[in-house]
C-alpha cells in the first residue's frame, strides 16, 4: 500500500514520522476519515470543512490547499486500487524536538501530514445494516470539546473494548442521563413520523453524515427534532440509529439488552441508509 507522509507517497513500510511529533506524545492532532464508494471520495468538501474547523479550534495551521487535499486523496485511491474504502488523514502539530506542554509557534514547527487509504469491498452493501447493531451505555467521561475531531481517542477504544465484552457493536455514551453519541457515531431515535437527535453544541461531534441524513430527511417530510434523550426513552423507541461517514446510516435492534421492536431494522433507519447512499453516490467526487 502506498502511503502519504509529509509530502511524499511512500510504500508504507518506508513510511518514518519522528518519535518528537505531538500527535505520538500528546495525541495533538486532528483527523477525518473520508468514505470511498465506486472510486470516488463521499462528502468530501464536508470533511475538509469540519478539517479547517478542529484546526482552527487548536490554533493550527492548515498545511494544504483543498485542492491539494483532494488530489492527495485522488491519487492516493487510484494507486492502491481503491473501489470501496476508506482514506485516513491527519494533521499534526508537528516535532518540535523537544517534549514541551507549551506547543511551539507553527512558524518554526511545520504540521505533521499523514493520509493512508483502507480497503473495504462490501462496505455499502454491509450484512451488518440488514441485521442492525446491538448496543450498551457507558459513562461518558471525555474531554470537553467533542466537538474537535482530534486522535485522543483512548476512551472510545475502551468503549468498544467494553462493549464487545458484553457481547455488543458499540457503546452510547451517557452524561447527566442523556446519551451525547456513539464511541464513533452520531445517535437517533425515531417516534413516530419524528427522528430525534442531540443538539449540536461541544458535547459530540459535528457529524458530516450527521448534517447530509437531517438534510434527506427534512425533505422525506419526516420531523427532525434536536434534542438529547435517555438511555430509557431510546428503549422505549419505534427505531434507533447510528451514522458515521464509515458507518453510514446503521440501525439499532437492541439497547442495553432490551430489543426495539420486533427486533429487526426499522423502516425509516433503512429507508434513510438508502436515500443516504444513493444521494452521496450521485455527489461523490
Ligand atoms: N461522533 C464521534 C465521536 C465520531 O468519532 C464520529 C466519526 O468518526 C461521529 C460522531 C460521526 O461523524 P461523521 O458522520 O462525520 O463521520
Amino acid at each position: 500500500r502506498t502511503v502519504y507522509v509529509n509530502g511524499e507517497f511512500l510504500p508504507e513500510d518506508q513510511a518514518k514520522i519522528s518519535i518528537f511529533d505531538r500527535a505520538f506524545l500528546m495525541a495533538d492532532g486532528v483527523y477525518e476519515v473520508t468514505s470511498v464508494l465506486g472510486g470516488k471520495l463521499i462528502d468530501f468538501s464536508g470533511h475538509l470543512k469540519r478539517l479547517a474547523r478542529s484546526l482552527d479550534a487548536l490554533e493550527m495551521v492548515n498545511p494544504l490547499s483543498d485542492d491539494e487535499w483532494l488530489s492527495i486523496h485522488r491519487k492516493l485511491v487510484e494507486v492502491n486500487g481503491i473501489d470501496e474504502g476508506l482514506v485516513y488523514l491527519q494533521v499534526t502539530r508537528g516535532a518540535p524536538g523537544d517534549r514541551d506542554f507549551a506547543w511551539p509557534d507553527p512558524a518554526t514547527c511545520p504540521p505533521g501530514v499523514v493520509l493512508f487509504t483502507q480497503n473495504k469491498p462490501g462496505l455499502a452493501d454491509s450484512p451488518a445494516a440488514k441485521v442492525g447493531m446491538k448496543v450498551i451505555s457507558i459513562p461518558d467521561i471525555r474531554w470537553g470539546r467533542r466537538d474537535i475531531k482530534t486522535t485522543q481517542l483512548l476512551y472510545p477504544s475502551m468503549g468498544k473494548m467494553m462493549a464487545k465484552k458484553a457481547g455488543a457493536d458499540d457503546a452510547w455514551l451517557v452524561e447527566d442521563g442523556l446519551v451525547t453519541e456513539g464511541t464513533s457515531n452520531n445517535t437517533y431515535i425515531v417516534k413516530g413520523n419524528q427522528i430525534i437527535t442531540r443538539q449540536l453544541s461541544t458535547d459530540i461531534l459535528h457529524g458530516i453524515t450527521r448534517a447530509a441524513v437531517l438534510t434527506f430527511a427534512r425533505e422525506a417530510q419526516m420531523e427532525v427534532v434536536e434534542r438529547p434523550f435517555t438511555i430509557a426513552e431510546a428503549q422505549q423507541a419505534d427505531e434507533a440509529f447510528i451514522t458515521s461517514a464509515s458507518a453510514f446510516v446503521m440501525p439499532v435492534v437492541e439497547i442495553d439488552g432490551a430489543t426495539l421492536g420486533d427486533g429487526k431494522p426499522g423502516r425509516v433507519a433503512s429507508r434513510m441508509r438508502e436515500i443516504y447512499l444513493d444521494e452521496m453516490r450521485k455527489a461523490a467526487i
